[in-house]
């Protein structure tokens, strides 16, 4: 019940405003205490009040009780009881009723009415519970809150009577019954709210301000931030944003900030992958435009330089398909995860069967290519990736290597990984160069690579591959002796985990 009442309130759009809970905050923490205190205040005095005054009015009684004694007012014998002393008495009396605004009975042993400051009630018999309780118990008051007046019944004890009776505490003689307003106590009180209710009212007021003052105040870096995030977002600024108000707002905006400096981070390097590929794709659009303008020149020229310079252009022809090829590997290589396509494979058959498709290349290079399978591995993988990583590697072992050089496969598998090493005879990797052949269009002698028909994308499009299963890539290498590339794969594949990457030199 008080949950769906929060649920309600809560879709109030007022209330989720950090500003307006702040300023109702404020006012209830501001107001609740002084109502409290009021409250609080006013209703122990009263109770106090009463029983001061319940004190004074029984100690006058009890005054008067000992006068009623000591001038035998309940002897019967009238020559024992003067008239001056009832008179006096009864003046006593008067001035307490008076006083006190209420009306005093003094009852006798019998139980009979002897006096009533009203004058009503004489020689009537009471009966009252109070009455007889008085009689046995001593003295008791009562407040009545509702009718606004305080009863209280008080004892006249014969002191005197107990020696005879041999009694200590005496015997009660009669009885007092007096019933005084609490007027007084009200009127002390109204007066006492209407000032705090004023000084409440102030109080509102100057609570009220706070709250407003404050709330907006507090709320001021937030609306800051906003402010910076959408200028940011509208492009007006390119800087970093700096909220340094609240430790709340300072690691909102180093989170933003780190935001902001990774897409920026991705923005170059989109920018730059654009500006690569298109370089690379009029490159050899360039040199075909060269090739058909000089035969376009030369209009008598014999047919074997037309057959000389086609060949050409079929060649730049060949190398603009590749980087498109290659290209497209690698944007299929940043999707997603999910579009792997992961099934159990024989890893040694793979090889086999690309280096089967690769060993006519070597030949061509005189290069001898040796597999070297440390055991049966299957594992699972995507297939048509995993022919990437595999051909790429020892494609490039190929490429660039030496005359009559060597390239050694080896497969080997633990409990968890399989490792697909590839070392070649070659030409090896200079160490700054080490980290930077992962990057796309990267290559280390642009002119000899071209040469050799690379694109600089085979080694992006293998790392991306590789991560993808959640395996690490490393490479080794001594430059003219020869470079190792290590691909380490787990044989289960699952979207969670990862080997990393590294790059080493050896
Ligand atoms: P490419 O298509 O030019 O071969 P890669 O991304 O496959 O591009 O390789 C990037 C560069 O790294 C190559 O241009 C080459 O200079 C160097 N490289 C790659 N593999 C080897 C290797 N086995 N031995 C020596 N250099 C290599």
């Amino acid at each position: 019940m008080f949950a769906k009442i929060l649920d309600g309130l809560k879709k109030l759009l007022f209330l989720r405003s950090l500003q307006a809970r702040i300023f109702v905050i404020i006012l209830v923490v501001g107001l609740v205490p002084s109502i409290l205190m009021r409250y609080g205040i006013l209703e122990k005095y009263e109770e106090r009040s009463v029983e001061q005054r319940v004190a004074t009015v029984q100690n006058q009684l009890m005054i008067i009780g000992n006068h009623l004694l000591s001038n035998n007012y309940f002897s019967s014998q009238a020559a024992e009881y003067s008239s001056t002393s009832r008179d006096v008495i009864n003046a006593e009396l008067e001035m307490i009723s008076n006083l006190y605004e209420g009306r005093v009975m003094i009852i006798n042993a019998s139980l009979k009415v002897v006096k009533d400051t009203y004058g009503i009630s004489e020689g009537k018999t009471i009966i009252s519970e109070e009455v007889i309780m008085c009689f046995q118990g001593g003295s008791a008051w009562h407040y009545d809150k509702q009718h606004g007046y305080i009863e209280m019944t008080t004892p006249i004890i014969d002191t005197s009577a107990a020696a005879q009776d041999g009694k200590t505490n005496g015997r009660t003689v009669g009885v007092m019954l007096t019933s005084i307003s609490n007027e007084a106590i009200v009127g002390t009180i109204e007066t006492l709210n209407h000032n705090a209710v004023l000084l409440e009212n102030l109080m509102l007021i100057a609570i009220l301000a706070v709250a407003i003052i404050l709330s907006i105040v507090l709320i001021r870096p937030f609306n800051r931030l906003t402010k910076a995030i959408n200028e940011v977002k509208a492009g007006y600024s390119d800087a970093s944003i700096s909220v340094p108000d609240y430790a709340e707002t300072i690691h909102i905006v180093d989170a933003f900030n780190q935001l902001l400096a990774r897409m920026r981070a991705l923005d170059e390097s989109r920018q730059e992958f654009v500006a690569n590929v298109s370089h690379e794709l009029k490159t050899p659009m360039a040199s075909i435009k060269v090739l058909a303008d000089s035969l376009l020149a030369q209009p008598e020229a014999p047919a074997e330089l037309y057959r000389e310079f086609m060949e050409d252009i079929v060649s730049e022809i060949d190398r603009e398909n590749r980087i498109i090829t290659d290209l497209l590997a690698l944007v299929k290589m940043d999707k997603k995860v999910q579009e792997l396509n992961i099934a159990s494979l024989n890893v040694n058959d793979l090889t086999e069967l690309i280096l089967k498709r690769l060993r006519p290349i070597a030949r061509k290079k005189d290069v001898e290519v040796v597999f070297e399978s440390m055991r049966p591995v299957v594992a699972e993988a995507d297939e048509v990736k995993l022919t990437l990583i595999m051909t790429n590697l020892v494609e490039n072992a190929i490429k660039y290597n030496k005359e009559h050089g060597w390239v050694r496969v080896e497969l080997d598998a633990d409990h968890q990984y399989f490792t697909f090493t590839v070392s070649d005879s070659g030409q090896g990797i200079p160490e700054e160069s080490l980290s930077r052949i992962y990057e796309r269009f990267y290559r280390i002698d642009k002119s000899h690579s071209k040469e050799i028909g690379g694109t600089g994308l085979g080694l992006a499009i293998t790392k991306s591959a590789v991560l993808a299963h959640r395996g690490s890539i490393t490479v080794t290498s001594v430059v003219d002796e020869g470079s190792s590339f290590e691909v380490k794969i787990p044989l289960i594949y699952s979207a969670g985990s990862s080997a990393g990457t590294q790059e080493s030199r050896g």
